[in-house]
Formats: C-alpha cells, sequence, structure tokens
C-alpha cells in the first residue's frame, strides 16, 4: 500500500541532504566478527583433541566447501559415537582467546557488534555467554537422541547476506575474520579485515589487510567508524 498524500508522512520531517543537516539522514557504522579462530578457539580442534580422534582438525581454513566439510565431521562423529553432550561438555570448557573478552567489551563501547558465525546454536551458547552475550548469527544442528543428524543452515553464505541487509539499513559495515568462509563478508563488507588468518589465506586474498593482535585490530577498525 502507497502512503496517501493527504497524510503527512511521519519521516516527512526527515530531509536527506538538507543543507543545514538538520534531520539529515546518517549512515552509521556496525561490526560483524566471526566468531571462531577470532574471538574463540576452533571448536572442532578442540573436540578433535579432547575425543583424540585426529580427522576432526579438518576447519574451514582447510575445506572450502562447508557442505563438505560438515557431512565429513557428520560421519567421523557417527563412527566414533560422539555426542552432542560430550561435545557440549568440551565447549563448556573453553576459554575465549587471550585477550578477546577485553577487545569485544571495548568494541562494544565504541559501537554495535554482531558475530556472524558457521556454527550452531548448540555450540556456541557457552561462548556467547562468556562475552556477556553479544548479539550471534548463525546455524542449527538436527539432534536426534543426542546423536548429531545434520544440520540446517538458516541460509547459504548468511554472513555475506547480513552484511549487505546492514548495508541497506544505511550502515556501514566493518567486518574481521579468519577464514574461507568469511571472505564473501568481508567482500561485502565497506571494509574487512583478515584477523589470526593462515598464511595460505593472507596469501589468496591480498586485498583484505591482514591483522594479527587485537589492539591493531581495534585501532584499524576505530578509525573506520
Ligand atoms: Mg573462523
Amino acid at each position: 500500500m502507497s502512503w496517501p498524500d493527504s497524510v503527512p508522512h511521519p519521516c516527512a520531517c526527515l530531509r536527506p541532504n538538507a543543507p543545514d543537516s538538520l534531520g539529515a539522514l546518517v549512515k552509521q557504522s556496525i561490526v560483524t566478527l566471526d566468531m571462531e579462530g577470532v574471538l574463540t578457539p576452533e571448536i572442532w580442534i578442540a573436540v578433535a583433541e579432547r575425543t583424540g580422534i585426529a580427522e576432526l582438525r579438518r576447519t574451514t581454513r582447510d575445506e572450502p566447501d562447508y557442505d563438505q566439510l560438515m557431512r565429513y565431521r557428520i560421519g567421523i562423529l557417527d563412527r566414533h559415537g560422539v555426542t552432542l553432550s560430550k561435545i557440549q561438555e568440551v565447549i563448556a570448557s573453553l576459554p575465549l582467546l587471550p585477550g578477546a573478552l577485553d577487545f569485544i567489551n571495548a568494541l562494544r563501547q565504541r559501537t554495535q557488534v554482531i558475530i556472524l558465525s558457521d556454527t550452531f546454536e548448540q555450540f556456541a551458547q557457552p561462548l556467547v555467554r562468556q562475552m556477556g552475550w553479544p548479539t550471534l548469527f548463525c546455524h542449527r544442528l538436527v539432534v536426534k537422541d543426542d546423536r548429531i543428524a545434520g544440520y540446517a543452515l538458516r541460509m547459504p553464505d548468511q554472513k555475506r547476506h547480513a552484511v549487505a541487509a546492514l548495508q541497506s539499513l544505511n550502515y556501514q559495515v566493518i567486518a574481521a575474520g579468519d577464514s574461507f568462509n568469511d571472505t564473501s563478508m568481508l567482500a561485502q563488507a565497506d571494509h574487512g579485515f583478515l584477523f589470526h588468518a593462515p598464511e595460505n589465506i593472507v596469501k589468496q586474498f591480498p586485498q583484505f589487510p591482514a591483522l594479527h593482535d587485537y589492539p591493531e585490530l581495534l585501532q584499524r577498525i576505530t578509525e573506520k567508524l
């Protein structure tokens, strides 16, 4: 339904490009961060170490095809009888990366932050609790009798779509991530940084500045706000 001409639109007071800037629209900034490898340890590597199943060490850093990686992981868990509770027990014992909490607290004092992760609701909770419950967009596991039977993406390429959606709300988006599954988010963002990324990804994506410590990342993000 279109707005009737006879009734003043509620946004009539907003005058984009008004010369005196009174009532003008303003672009604001928001930050999107990957979680694993950027703020927390890699969940699957921790599970590999704790269960002694070395094949679970394969991550998005090694395998760019996420669906293939997840099928591979679920097959291994099944063969070894590793339940969701066992994995949750491991995750609950994982500390954040050293310095991550100070970094995210400092960042959240400057601007809004959303964590965009390809992990799952069932895995993420103990980690976001440690960070004071920042907003997290992720996926969901399909669980049957404590067995991980599959996974359900909320949508494919959700990180890039989230950034594009925020931009459509007149946000400038600054993003940081460490893996293949972050690169479409970094490309879509107004400013994208690789953080803690391994050498192969830094080499393959030279268009994104590669940063390695939190004070530097905080400074580079703050400069763009
Ligand atoms: Mg990551």
